[in-house]
């Protein structure tokens, strides 16, 4: 277990419980990553310089939005699986905005959709691999919001968690999937149009050129994460854990 959960590194320290994980980096302008440690953490003095960064489980801090991580499974833009797990996590902060966006969602009579959250930038290396196209996939070496857990892809859906018709498909790499795109039908067009506003009055900022892409600007300078949520330490976060106490 944990070889599959390791990444090379020495860079930071980590903690994961079965509903946050918790991330200490040594060198907050490095990428930041180290193998889990399961279980209560609390880091040694020589870290306290570095605030530590906390990914909580959306499931968990965002219970209103329904979770269905397209890179979880092989029918996505780059055709294959990038994640193990079908766990979506933010900063902690991050998901408390995402919380008050899909309530004020749930009130138009929607819900939020997350199709994509917190992304390692080992992941993010591939993706740049597979489409070397900044428009739409940030390059590594900078690194992404999703790369600092302060970004989400997020669609409206029925109050029921079905995906509803937007403009384009999510990950159309194209000026189709942009805010701007005039040529959409009018109820899409709208449902773009809803989201955003949504979005922006819960503090996210939205990016021209995906109409599904947000971020949080009061983290996007924040570190880059290389941590690989390990299936089994994430394993006992059952739905059934979802209304247990809060991680916040
Ligand atoms: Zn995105």
């Amino acid at each position: 277990m944990q070889t599959r959960c390791r990444v090379p590194g020495p860079t930071g320290i980590v903690a994961v419980t079965e509903t946050q994980f918790i991330v200490v980096c040594l060198n907050p302008r490095k990428p930041c990553s180290r193998a889990f440690a399961h279980g209560r953490f609390a880091p040694p003095a020589s870290f306290a310089t570095n605030p530590p960064i906390r990914l909580v489980d959306l499931r968990v801090a965002c219970p209103d939005a329904f979770v269905d991580l397209v890179y979880s499974k092989p029918d996505n833009v780059f055709g294959r699986v990038l994640y193990q797990c079908e766990h979506a996590w933010l900063l902690d902060a991050t998901a408390a905005k995402l919380a008050v966006a899909a309530s004020e969602a749930r009130a138009h009579g929607y819900a939020l959709l997350v199709l994509d959250a917190y992304r390692p930038v080992s992941i993010q290396r591939v993706m740049w691999d597979l489409v070397p196209d900044d428009d739409f996939v940030a390059p590594p070496s900078r690194g992404s919001a999703h790369n600092r857990g302060a970004a989400v892809d997020v669609t409206l859906a029925t109050p029921d968690g079905v995906g509803l018709p937007m403009p384009t498909e999510y990950d159309e790499f194209s000026n189709r999937a942009s805010h701007d795109w005039d040529g959409a039908p009018s109820e899409p067009a709208e449902r773009r149009a809803i989201l955003r506003a949504i979005m922006e009055r819960a503090g996210f900022s939205a990016y021209h050129a995906e109409w599904w892409h947000y971020s949080d600007p009061d983290h996007v300078g924040g570190p880059v994460l290389d941590i690989v949520p390990c299936c089994e330490a994430v394993a006992g976060a059952a739905p059934r854990d979802a209304g247990g106490g809060s991680p916040r």
